[in-house]
């Protein structure tokens, strides 16, 4: 009987406690299960900049998986991600934070690209371009000037990376903020990024990011609509029928009901191709005008901010000084 007992307590043991414990650990094992399979070393409080000497990029294109020099991809990133006529210290900044969105999703990423750690697409990790395609895509005149400043922008700030106690930050950027970045709640829900507050830039209306605009039918609004809510209705006559209920923080919309819907901004942004969430709407006659500031999901660093801020005499720690909040620049 004593044994039955034993037994049966033991198998409780098994089936509630364990379940526990693994779920509160999943992030943490499963970035070290990922560590182990692809046999780099797990970043502790001392960043072992030889252990990512080497990186496993995976190509969409072609599903091929190269085997790289850490500074070799990052050249590849830095150039894909913003032009190499924008600021040196603005560069700086960018490569400082493509090495430390590459370390963070190595570490976080879970296998996703089964062997290899990052892919080449933007719109899953980060885009990167070789420099055979890259210096082909540049004038004859301006390719060896351009690929010097792209290296010297990696080199210079060689195995430094952006930390929030003492772990490399999930290091979001975007394009053009449209004078100030967002919180991720706002964008993608959830919590726990400290460091990825609202802040303000200036000079950011001088890029030809800042401002955009969508014209589209009323049949087209309603159509889209339509292919994301079935039960969707509008009454054009109503002058109500398209209204802004919230803002964020930042200005974005939070919400806006269009017709019998209420949706976020965020959702706006996707169903109509806008560059960003930052819009006002006119309507007119036959047609609906949306008119969009800032380009991106305006979270993190801005590029366009950071080029406005190296023109403005900001160093590249200064940059993101100012886009990640309370954070440290440190050498992996
Ligand atoms: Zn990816």
């Amino acid at each position: 009987m004593k044994r039955v007992v034993i037994y049966f307590i033991g198998i409780i043991i098994i089936i509630f406690l364990i379940p526990i414990i693994c779920t509160s650990r999943d992030k943490e094992t499963s970035a070290k299960v990922n560590n182990v399979v692809n046999e780099v070393p797990i970043l502790e409080n001392n960043y072992d900049y030889k252990g990512y000497k080497k990186i496993k990029l995976l190509h969409t294109k072609d599903s091929s998986i190269e085997e790289i020099s850490l500074d070799e991809y990052l050249y590849g990133v830095v150039s894909a991600e913003m032009p190499a006529n924008f600021e040196e210290e603005a560069l700086k900044a960018q490569a400082v934070v493509a090495r430390t969105y590459t370390i963070y999703k190595i570490k976080n990423n879970n296998n996703k690209h089964g062997e290899a750690q990052i892919c080449d697409n933007s719109e899953c990790c980060q885009a990167w371009i070789s420099k055979e395609d890259r210096l082909a895509r540049w004038n004859e005149s301006e390719r060896d000037k351009n690929w010097k400043k792209i290296v010297n922008a990696v080199d210079s700030t060689q195995g430094k990376i952006i930390t929030y106690n003492n772990e490399p930050i999930d290091a979001f950027f975007h394009s053009n903020s449209g004078g100030k970045t967002e919180v991720p709640v706002n964008v993608w829900g959830g919590s726990g990024f400290p460091y990825l507050q609202v802040v303000e830039t200036t000079g950011e209306e001088n890029y030809s990011q800042y401002a955009s605009e969508v014209t589209i039918s009323k049949d087209e609004l309603e159509r889209k609509m339509k292919e994301k809510y079935n039960d969707f209705l509008i009454d054009y006559s109503d002058p109500n029928c398209i209204k802004i209920l919230e803002y964020t923080e930042s200005g974005r919309i939070k919400t806006i009901k269009i017709g019998n819907k209420n949706v976020s901004g965020v959702e706006v942004r996707s169903i109509f191709n806008l560059k960003s969430a930052n819009f006002n709407i006119l309507i007119n006659e036959s047609n609906i005008k949306f008119e969009v500031k800032g380009y991106g999901h305006g979270v993190g660093m801005s590029q366009t901010g950071a080029d406005s801020l190296a023109k403005q005499g900001k160093t590249f720690e200064d940059i993101l000084c100012h886009f990640y909040k309370d954070v440290e620049i440190k050498n992996m």
